[in-house]
């Protein structure tokens, strides 16, 4: 049997074991997925033991997607990014992979959106990242707009033609946009949005990568003004799904990772 899991602190509310139990299942696959929640000072001996044990791949969520960068050989999207949330055994040394940038481009291409055009980013922490090196590597011309808008310069400068901006840009960035994700946590735990509303549009497509609730307050303001709206849930799967493909060298039953995913969200 092969185990694979998510390692992060708490992950009792995780969707991905069901989500990948479901593939196993599709698959004809004997795994199994386990959450571990090791405390924050123990990462390295976790990513050790796990490989001492012959687990053969982890997720990696919140808060250790940046410490684990220096446990395994990143490639190089991750090393760029400077977060891992994939680990995986298969090798001699464990190597690190962020399927979360594989999970925005994939939103967008599974809803049939072009990713050439003008993007914004909102957001500069993990998600943010991500975000702005995927659509960056798939063609958009970027722009980051983040609370600390220093974070916002500081990931600019590090991709080509990107340019960061505080909060208070969305007013002149959203009306000539084409693509906007949301890489904020703001809309998680009330009904908020980091988005002016009357800079929504129908010429947009809006990613939210919040998934706690699907019907953000972002997706409903940007449905009313005529925008494509992708919920949270659609990066989780396929940030999920790349995962799987990394592990398994297959390509993964996409349907049903999101009937597994959809019925709990
Ligand atoms: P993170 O690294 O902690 O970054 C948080 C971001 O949110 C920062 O840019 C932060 O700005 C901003 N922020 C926090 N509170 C804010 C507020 N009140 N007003 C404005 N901006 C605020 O977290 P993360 O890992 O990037 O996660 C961000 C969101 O993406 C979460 O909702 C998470 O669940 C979601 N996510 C979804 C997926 C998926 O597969 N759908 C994958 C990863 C993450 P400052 O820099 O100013 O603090």
């Amino acid at each position: 049997m092969q185990v694979f899991g998510l390692v992060g602190n708490p992950v009792g509310h995780s969707l991905s074991p069901p989500m990948h139990e479901a593939a196993y299942e599709e698959c004809g696959i004997d795994a199994r997925y386990v959450a571990f929640e090791p405390d924050p000072d123990d990462l390295e001996a976790a990513i050790e033991g796990a490989q001492a044990l012959g687990i053969d791949g982890l997720n990696v969520t919140i808060p250790f997607k940046r410490d684990v960068l220096d446990l395994v050989a990143p490639d190089d999207l991750a090393a760029r990014i400077g977060a891992v949330n994939t680990v995986d055994f298969g090798g001699r040394k464990p190597t690190g992979h962020n399927t979360d940038a594989a999970g925005v481009k994939r939103a967008f291409a599974h809803h049939d959106v072009s990713l050439d055009g003008r993007a914004v980013v909102v957001g500069a922490g993990g998600a943010g990242r991500a975000a702005a090196f995927a659509l960056a590597d798939a063609g958009a011309t970027v722009a980051i707009a983040n609370r600390t808008v220093e974070s916002a310069h500081a990931l600019a400068d590090e991709i080509d033609g990107a340019d960061g901006h505080g909060l208070d840009a969305l007013g002149s960035l959203v009306p000539d946009a084409d693509l906007l994700v949301n890489a904020t946590s703001v809309g998680m735990d009330g009904d908020e949005s980091p988005v002016p509303s009357e800079t929504l549009h129908t010429d947009l497509a809006v990613l939210d990568a919040v998934y706690s609730s699907i019907e953000t307050r972002l997706l409903r303001e940007a449905a009313v003004a005529g925008a494509r709206t992708i919920d949270g849930g659609w990066m989780l799967l396929y940030q999920g799904v790349a995962a799987f493909e990394q592990w398994t060298g297959r390509d993964a039953p996409v349907n049903a990772m999101n009937g597994a995913l959809r019925a709990r969200i």
